[in-house]
């Protein structure tokens, strides 16, 4: 996922747009990810801020998964806003990468070298942390009934709810009799 900077590296201020796809990238998601359905899209515009380079992108892909809810198998789409810095790479600090290894994503700059920033492994962080940790197959998802396991997205299953709470069943039994 490279990005020829360039055309901008002399002119701060100066930013270009640009569109990189990958099928590469590793899977480092929830575990109920399967696979990529769909090569991993990126687009976006490179700035030169000066010390750095400000790259402002949009990851799209689509992923084959399980829903953690219904368990039904189902396909994710990915739509994931994101925003990093580039640094040139014997500018770029042993602390701001010593920061990487610590996992915090926040304040990571990272290097590059000559003219062309690899967006790879930034892109590869992002999804590892811009996923939902539970992904549902959709938000109204219904889930599977806690008795008899019948996905209740298909239609409601023949179990009773009759299962009380049992802090309501303590309540009840303050009820006068004549109410029951
Ligand atoms: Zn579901
Ligand atoms: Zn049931």
């Amino acid at each position: 996922m490279k990005i020829d900077i360039s055309s901008i590296q002399g002119a701060k201020g100066a930013s270009l747009d640009f569109s990189v796809t990958n099928n590469r990238i590793p899977l480092v998601f929830p575990a109920a990810v399967k696979k990529y359905v769909e090569p991993v899209h990126v687009v976006g515009q490179v700035t030169n801020a000066g010390k750095f380079f400000l790259v402002q992108g949009q990851i799209q892909t689509k992923l084959a998964t399980v829903c953690d809810r219904c368990l039904e198998p189902f396909e994710y789409p990915v739509v994931l806003d994101f925003e990093v810095e580039f640094g040139q790479k014997n500018q770029v600090t042993e602390m701001v990468l010593q920061e990487k290894e610590l996992g915090s994503l926040d304040d990571i700059i990272y290097p590059y070298e000559g003219t062309v920033i690899d967006l790879s492994r930034s892109v590869e962080d992002e999804l590892g942390v811009g996923l939902p940790v539970k992904i549902l197959c959709s938000q109204e998802c219904k889930g599977l009934c806690s008795s008899c396991g019948q996905n209740l997205n298909v239609g409601d299953c023949a179990c009773t709810e009759e299962s009380i709470d049992p802090r309501m069943e303590a309540l009840r039994s303050l009820l006068p009799k004549t109410i029951e």
